[in-house]
């Protein structure tokens, strides 16, 4: 199974409900919730409100990727307002191990990501208490940015490392994904993509972004 999720990123955030509707009406398998603190990284986004809104706007999973520091203050809060996903920054969390677990004893699945310049290493701890491995393929902050292709080998690096250990988490890419690039990356092992631009962006409107998606896929 390949998983598309769109990121709200770069919706219309006048008419979220709608476009969310409209990526579920396309085959969306997941909502991409992109939450940018000012801090760990320079942006500002949105928190549990928008998370909250999304949950009612649609049954898919909330996909909620945090680019915050101490995550772990805002775990509870993301919970309650729906999230079915919360994936953290190995480069804010301390305690790798002790932060996954925490997630899971709220009812949600971990996720766990590292930043382009963070080795895959940095990973190890995690694999055995994880459901999704996030390989950032762009400098975490802002949507629209153009697609780091030097980061493909350490896809493929995180894939093996989650063979080696009998993992079946999910290796989901974030960034700059295209329908020009997206086979690529799942032939490097990948197969969740997240994408911002070419679906909520495309000329042709959110459906026809994610076919264009599908369609480049194996
Ligand atoms: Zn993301």
């Amino acid at each position: 199974m390949t998983i598309i999720a769109p990121s709200i990123l770069s919706a219309d955030f006048t008419r979220l409900g709608e476009e969310i509707a409209a990526c579920e009406a396309a085959g969306a398998d997941w909502i991409h919730i992109d939450v940018m603190d000012g801090h760990f990284v320079p942006n500002l986004t949105m928190g549990p409100f928008i998370v909250e809104a999304c949950r009612r706007a649609t049954r898919l999973p909330l996909d909620v990727h945090l680019m915050v520091e101490r995550p772990e203050n805002l775990f509870e809060a993301f919970a309650r307002a729906g999230a079915t996903r919360l994936t953290v920054h190995v480069e804010t969390c301390p305690d790798l191990a002790g932060t996954l677990q925490a997630i899971a004893a709220l009812g949600c699945k971990p996720g766990v990501t590292l930043n382009p310049a963070t080795p895959a290493a940095a990973l190890l701890p995690a694999i055995p208490l994880t459901d999704l491995v996030l390989v950032m393929t762009v400098q975490p902050g802002y949507a629209g940015q153009t697609f780091m292709a030097d980061l493909l080998p350490k896809v493929g690096q995180v894939k093996r490392m989650l063979e080696a250990a009998g993992s079946s988490a999910w290796l989901e890419v974030d960034g700059g994904i295209s329908a020009a690039n997206i086979r690529q990356v799942q032939e490097a092992g990948a197969n969740a993509f997240v994408s911002a631009q070419a679906i909520f962006k495309h000329p042709q409107g959110i459906a026809a972004g994610i076919q264009a998606l599908r369609a480049a896929l194996l």
